[in-house]
């Protein structure tokens, strides 16, 4: 599988300019667009395993693993025969079904929450969890940090204002002033910061959001005791504390980003959201939490939250085979995968002198094109995108589809052997020499 330099890329070239002729700038994710790093996105026709074929034949080791999902990598045979057997039953009935039950029942094992409620896609499940968090608390404000995401939802789409810290603005057009209005935005890794929020506004508070562990700017590992401060200083004001485990969930650890601190210092969020691997490549996510909590949404409660192909059962099907196939063995070997590619990276951008910090948490790691280590999004924002830029290429050439963006966690999964690491590993030496010469 040696990768040609430079490959042939006519038939994406084709694809992606019919594409911009029907689609807002060729894609239905921003991201995808390659618009961070220049050149034309790769249409992949394929994937199996470790590895993406594109329209024009070529082969790809893949670290990005649709951000998140494929934990066990493309096509796993089993998960494609649970599917397969879920499609041949009929694709969505719009009644409740066992697959949503017994997905449910395993979300509830492994993790803290009490009853679980299925959506599509993880903007619907924090959408829902901050509304739930409002009608239960019978407050309006939303805390939240900079460089976290949370999927598109109108309140979440805030940005730290300029004067007072924290005032929030809507961080894109199309969302009014009044949306944000309620939005605290806060530097993450901050004590102060949180401290003084919740002294001024602390009646006022419905609920505090975070990313278990922020992935969206880059890893940037919560600061120990970091989380469990959270949780007690939500608790003493009466609030609410929302951990946004959808891209952690199922994925940093056997039990998510919970694993690496909450599961051993005894703490638990009141609410949960939860998207990417649960669903196993299909549109499915999840919010969830304690139960006298979750009994406030409809039918049994006045907060309302609905779905047409809410618990799917094609997706809750492909999500409980990739839980049920996501064993101990699976994160063992997850976690020596992504140890081998970080210690490559950083060696070979160390041989060639080029800045970097390699951040992790649990499986999930992403490196940052400059010298010091990153606690917030501020100092995620200070890198070298240029040399990022011409990393990524590189990699790309020589057969690596790395994220198209300087902010993103690299993911890897358990069908990354021997043969994905050494296409990575000999990729390597001539992107540090591009990302040295950007
Ligand atoms: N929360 C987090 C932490 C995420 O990483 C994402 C997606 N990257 C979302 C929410 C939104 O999920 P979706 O794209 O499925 O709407």
């Amino acid at each position: 599988n040696l990768a040609t330099t430079p490959s042939t890329t006519t038939a994406s070239e084709a694809l992606f300019e019919r594409a911009r002729a029907v689609t807002p700038g060729g894609v239905n994710s921003p991201v995808r667009a390659f618009t961070a790093v220049g050149g034309t996105p790769r249409f992949i026709t394929s994937a199996s395993g470790a590895w993406l074929t594109d329209a024009d034949g070529n082969d790809y080791v893949d670290l990005i693993c649709s951000w998140g999902p494929m934990l066990l990598g493309h096509a796993h045979p089993d998960v494609q025969a649970a599917v397969a057997g879920a499609v041949a039953r009929g694709t969505s009935y719009g009644t409740p079904t066992e697959p949503e039950v017994e997905l449910a029942e395993e979300i509830v094992a492994r993790t803290p929450v009490e009853l679980v409620r299925f959506v599509s896609s993880g903007t619907e499940a924090t959408m829902s969890a901050i509304r739930l968090a409002r009608g239960a608390t019978g407050r309006d404000i939303v805390v939240k940090f900079a460089g976290c995401y949370h999927g598109h939802v109108d309140p979440l789409l805030a940005q730290a204002g300029s004067g007072v810290a924290t005032l929030a603005v809507p961080g894109t057009s199309g969302v009014p002033v009044s949306s944000t209005a309620d939005t605290l935005v806060l530097p993450y890794n901050d004590r102060e910061a949180v401290l003084a929020a919740f002294e001024s506004d602390g009646p006022r508070i419905a609920c505090l959001i975070t990313e278990a562990v922020p992935g969206n700017m880059g890893v940037v590992p919560p600061a120990p005791g970091f989380n469990a401060f959270l949780a007690e200083t939500c608790r003493a004001h009466g609030a609410l504390f929302i951990s946004d485990e959808v891209m952690t969930g199922f994925r940093a650890t056997a039990q998510g980003g919970w694993g690496l601190d909450g599961a051993i210092e005894g703490w638990t969020p009141d609410l949960m959201t939860f998207g990417k691997v649960m669903g196993g490549g299909f549109p499915a996510a999840a919010f969830g939490g304690r139960a006298d909590l979750m009994a406030h949404l409809a039918p049994e409660g006045s907060v309302y939250q609905a779905g047409t192909l809410s618990g799917n059962p094609v997706a809750t099907t492909a999500g409980l085979a990739t839980l049920r196939l996501a064993t101990p063995e699976v994160y063992e070997h997850l976690d020596a995968t992504a140890h081998t590619i970080r210690t490559a990276v950083s060696e070979t951008l160390e041989a060639a002198s080029v800045p970097h910090t390699v951040q992790t948490a649990g499986t999930m790691f992403s490196v940052f094109f400059r010298e010091e280590s990153v606690r917030d999004f501020a100092e995620a924002s200070q890198q070298d995108t240029a040399a990022y830029a011409a990393f990524f290429h590189s990699m790309l050439d020589h057969g690596v589809y790395l994220p198209p963006s300087a902010y993103e966690a690299w993911f890897v999964s358990a069908a990354h052997d021997d043969r994905a690491i050494s296409t990575i590993i000999d990729a390597l030496p001539a992107a540090a020499l591009a990302a040295a010469t950007a």
